[in-house]
Formats: structure tokens, sequence, C-alpha cells
């Protein structure tokens, strides 16, 4: 198996959609065996699937072992990471080296509207669900001793906020500072932490908001369009490898240019 990131064990949550799977794919192709989490189980399935066939990636059989597998997390749960982790420990024989947290959600609603729950789940999934899963896979690392790589994907929209998204743009806010704290701590034990940023992005998450909205946004992005999981992978993997050996804390932006 060739690769810039051969054998390493890689871990992905949200895994079963959009960037998470583009991002599963991706590190696969650089040779890299995948958990893919996520809390939809049928989605990690189909993911899984389709990373047969990359190179050294063969269908499993009784002769041909696997290589990748698929796994059900809830991340913003603390006793369901830790079966995680403990499972992919089990199945790969090692912690994983590389972790691309992509799991997110969104509930829209305007300030003046939204409920304590709605902003609650929000930051339990996409800022509490980021820690926990960077604090289970650095405990193992730093255990292991062999260093690593954390990468998070927050949001352009933390910077600038957006409407109807205080609570989405709040969590992603949050995931910046916990990456550079991250990065901080981490760099004595080898491990590195960066941060992806996405604009607009066509998966099943963006085509919730409404096309007028984003026929609006597109037009804003100087590259004329909307991105595709794929090119937030390609980042996605260049963080997870030695290929960006001296970067940690960064918050690299995939935007097509919105927002400079
Ligand atoms: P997506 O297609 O909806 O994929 C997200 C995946 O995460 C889904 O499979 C989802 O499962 C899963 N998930 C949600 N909550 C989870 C939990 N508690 N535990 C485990 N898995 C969970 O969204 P996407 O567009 O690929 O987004 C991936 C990441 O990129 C998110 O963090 C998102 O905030 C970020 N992002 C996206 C865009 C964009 O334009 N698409 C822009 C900036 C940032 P369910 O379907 O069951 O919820």
């Amino acid at each position: 198996m060739a690769g810039r990131l051969r054998g390493v064990v890689a871990l992905v949550t949200g895994g079963g959609s959009g960037i998470g799977r583009a991002v599963c794919s991706r590190l696969c192709r650089d040779g890299a065996r995948v958990a893919v989490a996520d809390r939809d189980t049928a989605g990690a399935e189909d993911t899984l699937g389709t990373l047969w066939g990359h190179e050294g990636h063969q269908q499993p059989s009784s002769v041909v072992p696997s290589l990748n597998a698929a796994f059900d997390v809830d991340v913003a749960s603390a006793t369901s990471v830790t079966r995680l982790l403990r499972r992919v420990q089990e199945h790969f024989g090692s912690p994983p080296r590389v972790a691309v947290c992509c799991a997110g959600v969104t509930r829209d609603d305007f300030l003046l509207r939204m409920d304590e729950g709605t902003f609650q789940e929000v930051l339990a999934v996409n800022l509490q669900g980021t820690f926990l899963v960077t604090q289970a896979v650095a405990r193992a690392l730093v255990a292991a001793g062999t260093g690593g790589s954390i990468v998070h994907v927050g949001s352009i929209v933390a910077k600038v906020g957006n409407v109807g998204q205080t609570n989405y743009a709040a969590s992603k806010a949050g995931v910046e500072g916990l990456t550079r704290s991250c990065a901080k701590e981490l760099s004595r034990f080898g491990i590195r932490c960066n941060a992806v940023l996405p604009g607009f992005i066509v998966t099943p998450m963006s085509q919730k908001v409404p096309p007028k909205v984003l026929a609006k946004f597109a037009g804003l992005v100087p590259m004329g369009r909307l991105g595709d999981p794929e090119e937030v992978a390609d980042v996605c993997a260049f963080l997870a490898s030695g290929d960006s050996a001296y970067i940690t804390g960064a918050s690299v932006e995939v935007t097509g240019g919105l927002f400079m």
C-alpha cells in the first residue's frame, strides 16, 4: 500500500456523510486504515463500502482481512466516545494516530426565537463532541508515546457569524479556541492539532439551507461557486500527514475566498 499515511490508523467522526465521507476516502487513498465513526450507522457502513478498491484496500473476505471498519458513536456522550476508542484499539491493535473530527449538526433559528435546548444541542455535538474525541484520542496517544495529528472541522461562520446560527457560530468559535489550546498543551507529546474552516460546501447539511440563501452565498464567493467535500478533505489529509509537520494550532480556511 503506497501513500503518505501508509498503515496509519485514522479515526474520522461524522464519517457517514458529506465532508467526513470524503475525508475517509482521501485518507484511505493516502494509505491509512480508516475507522469510520458516526451516529448514522447506515451512513458509516455505506462509507465503508466506498473504501474498497483504493490501492491495497481489497474487499474483505475469509482470506483478506478488513483494513477499515465502521463504528457507531455519539460524540456528545463521554461514555460512547470512550467505548469507541476502546473498540478502535481492539480492532486495529493501536490507537488512531490521526483523528479528524467532522461530526456536526445545525439547528438554525433566530436568536430571538431560539430555545435553550436548541442552543445546547448544537454546543453538545459540535464543541463538547470535539473536546471529548480529542481528549480520548490524545490520552491514548500520550499513553502509546507515538505522537499524532488531530484535525478539527470548524467553520468560517465562527469568524464572521451568520443570521440564524448563533448556536452554530458559537460552537465553531469554541472549536477554534479548543484547537489552539490543544496545540499548545499537546506539542510536547508530538501531537499536532489544527482546524479547517470550510465555507459553504455541497453536503446534506448545506442542502437544509433554503436554495435562495445558498445561491446568495455562492454569489459572494470570489471563486464563484460552492465547495466540494473533496476540497475540504484534501486539506484535512494534508494536516493529518507529515507534509504539515511544522504546522500546529493553525486554522486553514477552505472557502473559495469567501469573507477574506
Ligand atoms: P453532514 O453531511 O450532515 O455530516 C455530518 C455527519 O455527522 C452526519 O452523518 C451526522 O449524522 C453526524 N453526526 C451528527 N451528530 C453526531 C453525533 N452526536 N455523533 C456522531 N455523529 C454525528 O454534514 P457536513 O456538511 O459533512 O459537515 C461535516 C462538518 O463540517 C460539520 O462539523 C460541519 O459543521 C462542518 N461544516 C460544514 C459546512 C458545509 O457547508 N457543509 C461548512 C462549514 C463547516 P446525522 O445525519 O444522524 O446527524
